[in-house]
């Protein structure tokens, strides 16, 4: 499933692309049809995203909601759309771009309490500007539940995904199984701050790259994308600073991944 910052860079180019302009909206396959009429020949005012969910504002129409879920695609161009193929959900024309929404979990429209309601119903999103992570530190503070699975829980916070948990708590030291309410504050202030500067990173670059230039094998070079983690889906394979095998187990659905020497039993970050 694309995490937070592919969802930031799907808003970001679709604020570009279609912001200002007046959109042709259209449901090939037909199960968006109504909703699509509703938005046909509207203004795109805005895109955003928050956590996983993103959001197309129009003038006088409501808000167009995108989750993608594990096998919805966007796919976005400029000129001439092409020939419309496979199940496509929406279709989004100007005269100068084009959009295709294809499986996405949800395509729907919401009127502005709705919009509200969703987002108060989501965690802090590191990538926005207006996130208040003592938001998300109200729930980790005093949950008896693993902070590997907070973590990933989109009401504690919003846009991370089995990637990024992953390597936080690897960076931070901190033990998957580590009951929340024992992790230190201060080191869920650092993992907050940590998180900003890794996932703007990651909507630059498109990237998810973790590992700092000290812990690299070549320093010199591109970054392949073999070196891109510490441990997400490293299983077996020596851990890059101390060199025991990474393991794997599920937690909440998705596979975990940590070092077991790095991240012992109880280890609550440094
Ligand atoms: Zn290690």
């Amino acid at each position: 499933m694309p995490e937070g910052h592919t969802i930031h860079r799907l808003a970001n180019l679709q604020k570009k692309l279609f912001a200002g302009r007046v959109v042709a909206a259209s449901s090939p396959q037909g199960r968006f049809s109504e909703g699509a009429a509703l938005i046909d020949a509207h203004v795109v005012r805005t895109a955003e995203a928050v956590g996983k969910h993103l959001f197309q504002h129009y003038r006088g129409a409501p808000t167009l909601h995108i989750h993608l879920g594990l096998f919805g695609k966007v796919a976005t161009g400029v000129g001439e759309p092409p020939v419309p193929w496979g199940a496509l959900r929406l279709r989004l024309v100007t005269d100068e771009a084009w959009l295709d929404l294809r499986g996405a979990t949800t395509c729907e429209l919401l009127e502005p309490y709705e919009v509200a309601a969703l987002i108060a119903r989501l965690g802090p999103d590191p990538l926005r500007s207006d996130a208040d992570p003592v938001r998300a530190w109200q729930r980790i503070g005093r949950s008896p539940t693993e902070v590997g699975a907070l973590l990933m829980d989109q009401k504690v916070l919003a846009g991370i995904g089995n990637v990024y948990r992953a390597e936080i708590l690897y960076r931070h030291r901190v033990d998957p199984f580590l009951p929340g309410r024992q992790l230190p504050e201060e080191v869920w202030v650092q993992m907050w701050a940590d998180l900003v500067t890794l996932m703007r990173s990651g909507v630059r670059t498109g990237r998810i790259e973790t590992v700092r230039a000290e812990d690299r094998a070549r320093v010199r070079g591109p970054l392949q994308r073999s070196e891109a983690g510490y441990v997400y889906r490293r299983q077996g394979q020596p851990c890059r600073v101390c060199g025991t095998e990474i393991r794997t187990e599920v937690l909440v659905g998705r596979n975990l991944f940590w070092c077991p020497h790095c991240q012992p039993p109880g280890a609550r970050g440094c």
